[in-house]
């Protein structure tokens, strides 16, 4: 049977470390404060945004809340940011998406101050990522190196294959693996005999966003398996884009969903928020 990596465990794991890191920083009269903006109200963010806000009580992180109207212009919210960056006592600055359709999502994030960027998203970021410079970055890939190493995986040296070239997890991912050493390959939806390139991994990371996707055809006999996938199937139970039936036996160590990659984000939101102090 495949070892289950759990993302719960070590998230909270995680969490936990970072209220120490908060306490200290309060003994020493620093508070760290997130901002958190929302625009409308999709019920999917504000479950997200409920869940960060959670966090940071939790964590001993202040935050601040900016419910904007759906019919913000992006005039408003640049400004509202612009106001934000402005502010010493703010630390990290969180715009949760998707926007909506009048908002152009790559302006709002070039606006947040590269030393607020606790998503890790900003041009600045990213590039300090790929040229292994000090930097934000973007939570989920760097919850799943965590996941990784916390569970033991050695990751130097490995194949590792990422489905996924997203600006959020995909890429971000293959650099971070790398910068861990792995051999890394990256797939996508123009990638010919996927099932052969994914059958190379020792580490394989699936961000595709099609449920239950990758099943044991794709997997190598003893292969560490991150599924980042998050969808409801038809009986509205969570699944991932991994098949963990049919995959998990011939796996030597696999994330379910939920319970997996999941929490991680939050846990390495809370992380990158407490290590703003130290960048600014
Ligand atoms: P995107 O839809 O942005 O990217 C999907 C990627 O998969 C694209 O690069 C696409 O290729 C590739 N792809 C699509 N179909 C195929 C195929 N048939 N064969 C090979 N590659 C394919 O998704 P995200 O990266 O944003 O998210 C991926 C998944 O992770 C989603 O299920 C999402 O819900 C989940 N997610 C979970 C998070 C968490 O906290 N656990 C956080 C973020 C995302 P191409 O570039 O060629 O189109």
């Amino acid at each position: 049977m495949p070892k289950i990596i759990d993302g719960k465990a070590i998230s909270a794991q995680i969490k936990d470390e970072v209220k120490e890191r908060v306490a200290q920083l309060k003994a020493q009269g620093v508070t760290v404060c997130l901002a958190v903006i929302q625009v409308g109200a999709d019920p999917a963010s504000s479950v997200y945004v409920g869940n960060k806000k959670k966090a940071c009580a939790y964590v001993g992180i202040e935050s601040l809340s900016y419910e904007l109207a759906e019919e913000t212009t992006q005039e408003e919210l640049l400004s509202l940011i612009g106001e934000l960056n402005k502010k010493d006592e703010v630390n990290g600055i969180l715009v949760q998406l998707p926007l909506p359709k009048q908002i152009d999502e790559d302006a709002v994030i070039r606006a947040i101050d590269p030393k607020k960027d606790v998503d890790g998203f900003h041009p600045q970021s990213v590039g300090a990522l790929c040229i292994g410079q000090p930097g934000f970055v973007s939570c989920t890939p760097a919850g799943i190196i965590e996941l990784l190493k916390r569970s033991g995986v050695e990751i130097a040296g490995k194949e590792c294959v990422v489905i996924g070239r997203s600006n959020i997890v995909g890429k971000p991912m293959a650099l971070l693996l790398l910068r861990e050493n792995g051999t890394v390959t990256v797939a996508h939806s123009k990638t010919k005999d996927l099932k052969e390139v994914t059958r190379r991994a020792d580490i394989l990371i699936v961000a595709v966003g099609k449920p239950k996707m990758i099943t044991k055809e794709y997997v190598k006999e003893g292969a560490v398996v991150i599924d980042v996938g998050i969808h409801r199937n038809e009986n509205n139970k969570l699944c991932g884009d991994v098949d963990y039936e049919d995959a998990a036996p011939i796996c030597s160590a696999i994330t379910p969903v939920p319970g997996g990659v999941g929490p991680m984000t939050i846990a390495m939101l809370m992380y990158n928020c407490v290590n703003s102090v130290s960048l600014q």
